[in-house]
């Protein structure tokens, strides 16, 4: 690209790219924390007539522009901190680790939007790893390939079709052992929370009072409970996966295990 060509970033805002790097930085807060852009990839945002002169008569010979590696590199960090659409039946997909920064360009929607689903998707075509949030959250996957994210079983309460559609159509999945179900509560979709151990449970004793219940309705006897609680690990062979109840807020839990 000719130092002196202007280009257009997603925003639609003016984009010069030959830029002379400054000594300062700006930090924009995204979704995924904060990050800080040096100023030479903000600076065209700003740049006055006067200065588009300036760059014009130096050509890029400046030795203080940054590289064309650089200036991509910085563009792939302006992408990332789009804000990742909201998911209220998942709240954090990037904590539970669903969702993850990426270079893949979507298969729906054809953009490189710097995340990728890597969840479960429940489709005719191959679709791991080849959807952005954006399409998932807007239903357009689930319309264009009849993608659903749930392998449909339900716990809990029965709800209207539209609640389930719009957890099994438009919100990201989970990974689990087994299949992954889903909790419904108070007539509304419970909201995941992620997959947690006995650690994680320590502050949720109805919910271990809950996955008591389940394994003892397993007919296990009551030391074979007790050790299974206990070596429930969010990372580990036998996991529990934490709901909230987006009415009541109960937490409510399931368990699998390989
Ligand atoms: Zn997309
Ligand atoms: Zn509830």
């Amino acid at each position: 690209m000719e130092p002196s060509s202007v280009t257009t970033l997603s925003t639609g805002v003016p984009f010069r790219p030959a830029l002379r790097t400054r000594a300062y930085s700006v930090t924009i807060k995204g979704s995924f924390g904060k990050v800080r852009l040096p100023r030479a990839l903000l600076e065209p945002i700003h740049k006055s007539r006067a200065l588009v002169q300036d760059d014009a008569s130096h050509r890029g010979h400046s030795p203080l522009s940054p590289s064309f590696a650089d200036r991509s590199r910085l563009l792939r960090l302006w992408a990332v901190t789009e804000l990742l659409p909201e998911f209220p039946y998942h709240p954090d997909p990037v904590a539970t680790g669903v969702i993850v920064p990426s270079g893949t360009v979507c298969i729906c929607c054809g953009r490189e939007r710097g995340y990728v689903y890597k969840g479960p998707v429940y489709a005719a075509d191959e679709l791991a790893y080849r959807l952005c949030p954006w399409c998932i959250a807007d239903g357009g996957a689930a319309e264009r390939f009849d993608a659903h994210f749930t392998a449909g079983t339900c716990l809990g309460d029965d709800v209207a079709l539209e609640v389930f559609a719009a957890v099994d159509q438009r919100t990201p999945g989970f990974t689990a052992w087994q299949e992954p179900q889903w909790f419904f509560h108070c007539a509304d979709g419970a909201a995941f929370l992620g997959p947690v151990g006995s650690a994680e449970l320590a502050v949720y004793p109805e919910v271990l009072e809950m996955l008591r219940r389940e394994a003892n309705g397993w007919g296990w006897p009551s030391e074979q409970v007790e050790y299974f609680l206990a070596s429930l690990d969010k990372d580990g062979e036998a996991t529990a996966y934490l709901f909230r109840c987006r009415v009541c807020a109960a937490h409510l839990a399931y368990t699998d295990f390989a």
